[in-house]
This record gives C-alpha cells, structure tokens and sequence, in this order.
C-alpha cells in the first residue's frame, strides 16, 4: 500500500477523506464563507460507504462476522449500494430487501454489485409479512452467521460520522467551523458530526435538514410523534415517518424545512454553478443554506459547512430528467436542459 503515491490494496482504503470544496457562485451575496462537503467522492459515491465499512468492521471486532457470513439490509439506495460494495471486497454475501416502488435501474445497479435483491410489496404494511422490513427480519433469524444492519436504529451509524466525518470536518476548517447545515435522514450523519464538532466547540450551531411530509422537525420542537405530519413526498433519504434512534435530537440545534420542487431545481442549478454533479438532497441541504441566509442566520467571517451526501448520477430519471421534472409539476423554463441539445 502507498497511500502517498494514491496507490491502494483495495477501493476500501478509499473511503473518506472527502473534500472541502468553496461554494462560489451559489452563495454570491451571502454574509459569510461557505463550503461542500462532497461525499460523492466516497468510492460508492456517497457517505453511506463510511457507515457500512464502520458497522461492518465493527461486527468483525466483535467476532460476529466471519468471511462468508451474509450482511442484510432493507434498502435500494445508497445504503445497499455501500455495503454490496464492502461485502466484495470482504467476501461476504450481501442481501438487500427493497420495495417494489424501487426503479428498475436501483435494482440494477445492486445486482451489478453482487447483492441479492428481494423485492418486496410497496403497498403493504411494515408488520405484513411481505414488507421489507419482515422480509429482512425474516432472512436473518433464518440465516445462520448473519447480521442486520438496521442503520436507522443503529447507534454504530452515529459512530461512523463522529469517528470520521466530524474530525475531517474540524480539521478542514481548522476548528473554525461556525454552523454546519446537514440533511437528517437516519439522522447519522448530523448525530455523530455533531457529536464531535461540539465537544471541540459548544457554540458550533448543527442545522438539520427535513422535508414537508416527515416528522422530523416536529418532533424536535415537541418530542412529540404526530403523524398528523406525515404525507408523500419525492426527496428520497431525507426525513422519515417514524424517530429513528439513530438520530440524537439533543445535538441538533434546529431543524428546518424544503420543499420538493426548490429542492429539484437547487439540484440542478448546483450542477450548472460549482460543476458539482450532486444528488437530490444535496439540493435540499443548499435550498436549506438559502432560506437560512435569507432569514439572517450567518454573519461576515461565519464559516458555514454543508453536507453534500451523494452524487447526481442515481438521479438521472427523477431531478436530471425534464420529462420527470415536469410530470411532477416542477418545470422551470430557467432550468431546461433541452434547449442545450442540439439534433443534426
Ligand atoms: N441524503 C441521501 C441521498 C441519503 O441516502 C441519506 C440517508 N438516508 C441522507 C441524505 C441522510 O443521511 P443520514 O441517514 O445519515 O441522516
């Protein structure tokens, strides 16, 4: 391994040590400095790789793993994509249970990285037995020598971030950071960073990212679950209809809320300003940044970090489509695409 010389054993040695990167033009006018931590660096383009690596080592650690063993998880996103890719290189098996409203390409995709892929009912609920959920519990209980990730109610998902994430952070900014401004999904992410920024600094402000239709930020103001909130929505991997133990809502100073469609467009204007390719929820961590300048949250010499999580590629036929943007009633003639394409 020579690590200086960017040669490695394996694209696990990869994971991490994702870059900081000036947002210039998105944040033109805004008082203070702003920067991307933009996790499709990650060799499975996303920060999912640092959870699945940590969680997996961990369980070997502890003597649960051995090679061979099987690793589940209910998941068609960026979860499963990372942790087929560790099973590879480990030697493991990797199941992953998704639901049938999962696109064919997510299906694909895991396939294309060794996962099984079980393919549950969407239109079930969680405690039928065909859901995903049952259908995980189901296999693990069945399958001798495997383990159940369960990153929702996994506290190891918090350790990942406060073990590597929060200390990059600290030290690329060079213990400056002011605010950080991340989505809250499992809640991992923003738990573990958090965590680890403010036993640096107590006065680092964490902003939580949620989404209309989750109960998230309700939750945090009331500790209270009303499922009076909850209702569809299209972001995927932000917010959620239950309280993830994953989540430490006592290290999150506020949450804030975006909508689908600025999210989309945020996405987009991203790719087309910085030339950072970057996934939905990075649009609705930016959308987030927007609102909270405009509200006056950050002064001059603030040094605001926000959290990019995946990359623009898995989103080719939802955000980067226009047929997509505008089936959900979203298109914006400042955004089209289209107009660019030239046909000889
Ligand atoms: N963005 C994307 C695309 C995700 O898949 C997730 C994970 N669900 C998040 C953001 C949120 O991260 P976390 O689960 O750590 O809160």
């Amino acid at each position: 391994m020579k690590q200086d010389k960017h040669v490695f054993d394996n694209v696990l040695q990869l994971i991490g040590k994702t870059p900081l990167i000036k947002l210039n033009k998105m944040t033109k006018g805004f008082e203070g400095d702003f920067f991307a931590k933009v996790e499709a660096f990650n060799p499975g383009h996303s920060s999912k790789d640092r959870i699945a690596l940590h969680i997996i080592e961990e369980a070997e650690r502890q003597g649960i793993l051995t090679p061979g063993d099987t690793i589940i998880e209910t998941t068609s996103g960026n979860t499963g994509f990372s942790i087929a890719m560790v099973s590879i290189i480990k030697g493991y098996e990797c199941i992953l249970a998704v639901s049938s409203k999962s696109s064919a390409d997510k299906i694909d995709m895991l396939k294309s990285m060794g996962a099984q892929v079980y393919v549950c009912p969407a239109n079930v609920s969680a405690n039928d037995p065909r859901s995903y959920y049952e259908v995980a519990k189901r296999l693990h209980n069945e399958i001798k020598g495997s383990i159940y990730i369960n990153q929702y109610f996994n506290q190891l998902n918090i350790d990942a971030h406060y073990n590597s994430t929060g200390p990059e952070i600290w030290n690329q900014t060079e213990g400056k950071i002011t605010h950080l401004v991340a989505c809250s999904g499992t809640g991992g992410t923003i738990s573990g960073i958090s965590k680890y920024l403010k036993e640096q600094n107590p006065d680092v402000k964490i902003i939580g990212v949620d989404a209309f239709g989750s109960v998230l930020k309700k939750y945090h103001e009331t500790r209270e679950f009303d499922d009076k909130e909850i209702y569809p929505y299209r972001i995927e991997g932000l917010g959620k209809n239950l309280i993830p133990t994953a989540t430490d809502f006592d290290l999150i100073d506020k949450f804030i809320k975006v909508t689908d469609e600025e999210s989309a467009h945020t996405a987009r204007e991203i790719s087309r300003s910085e030339g950072l390719f970057v996934g939905y929820t990075s649009g609705a961590a930016m959308q987030a940044l927007k609102q909270l300048s405009e509200d006056g949250e950050f002064k001059k010499g603030d040094k605001v970090v926000v959290i990019f999580p995946d990359h623009g590629s898995r989103y080719m036929s939802k955000i980067y489509s226009d047929k997509w943007m505008e089936e959900q009633g979203f298109f914006d003639s400042k955004t089209e695409v289209s107009e660019s394409i030239q046909y000889i």
